[in-house]
């Protein structure tokens, strides 16, 4: 018998929002582009706004911009109908760089604003280990209309704490690294304390969760792919989740998701595959010092 959520049970077509602490509201699921090759992101993003996406993640790093862009302009759909997130690159930390780089965001992106712009890593080892100073920037730019909320990304609890305190600005949200094998409990807590969504990036482990042999049998109990299990599992934490997939058969199967339900015993199942830090699958925010060539 599942148990979630009645809200989070409303038909394929039905994508639930989030609300964030500034009042505006996030489709708590989207579509994600890293590694979507810059040449082929036209076509991608294309093909996930067809199979229903509204809302796409992607970020200068990514290098396709201009294809997410693309691919907003051809499709006809109304600005307003989209949710579209883009982050900072760590090459523009600086002040200037951060209101220089939006504007380059915006003209790939063909858009006047941007949803959410994110602080992409804290990078505390770079730049005097001056985050709050690039967050203080960041906040600047939402004055004038060309984005509407901002957030950060890959920060720990530390780091939250340390924005906080020397700008008085809350971020919406915080996009970390989280999937059943790296729960990363300890940055979803501090995000939740303060009143910060939670984006899972990597929800399916960048792949490395697929084949695990309980979210199988979880799977082939429901009828369902691996895939869908894990994003299930995502949806009823409450994460906001944009998973990745060049293929539009994939895109729609992992649309679809709202209408079954995890039991508590099949939830209690995947929660215990998590396996500390040893899980994760990208870097660590506290040492992650990398900038484009
Ligand atoms: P993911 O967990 O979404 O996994 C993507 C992989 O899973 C791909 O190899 C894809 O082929 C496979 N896959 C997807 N759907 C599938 C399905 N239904 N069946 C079988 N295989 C399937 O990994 P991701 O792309 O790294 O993470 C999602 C998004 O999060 C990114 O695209 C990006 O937008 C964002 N992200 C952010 C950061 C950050 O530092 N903020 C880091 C990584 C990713």
């Amino acid at each position: 018998m599942g148990l979630a959520p009645p809200s989070l049970v409303e038909g394929p077509d039905v994508i639930p929002t989030i609300a964030l602490n500034d009042n505006t509201q996030i489709p708590q699921l989207g579509f994600g582009t890293y590694l979507v090759d810059p040449a082929e992101a036209a076509k991608v993003v294309s093909d996930a706004l067809e199979a229903g996406y509204r809302h796409i993640d992607t970020a200068q790093m990514y290098r396709n911009e201009a294809g997410v862009g693309d691919a907003i302009a051809r499709s006809g759909i109304s600005r307003d109908e989209l949710y579209v997130t883009t982050k900072l690159s760590n090459e523009n930390h600086e002040r200037d760089a951060v209101r220089r780089s939006l504007d380059q965001s915006l003209a790939d992106l063909q858009v006047d604003y941007v949803d959410l712009f994110l602080m992409h890593w804290p990078l505390p080892t770079l730049y005097d280990g001056d985050f709050p100073a690039t967050w203080a920037a960041m906040a600047e730019l939402r004055g004038d209309g060309r984005v509407r909320s901002i957030g950060v990304s890959n920060f720990q609890p530390a780091h939250l704490d340390r924005i906080i305190t020397e700008t008085g600005i809350v971020p919406v949200v915080n996009q970390i690294e989280a999937h059943p094998y790296f729960a990363n409990d300890v940055a979803r807590v501090a995000s939740c304390r303060h009143g910060i969504a939670v984006e899972a990036w990597g929800p399916l482990g960048q792949g490395t969760v697929l084949d695990d042999a309980v979210i199988a049998g979880i799977a082939d109990d429901l009828g369902r792919s691996s895939a869908q299990i894990i994003l299930r599992w995502h949806i009823e934490r409450g994460d906001i989740i944009f998973p990745k997939s060049t293929r539009p058969e994939r895109m729609r199967q992992n649309l679809d998701l709202f209408d079954f339900a995890l039991t508590v015993e099949q939830t209690a199942a995947i929660d215990a595959l998590d396996r500390g830090d040893e899980g994760r699958v990208g870097s660590h925010p506290d040492t992650f010092a990398w900038l484009p060539a």
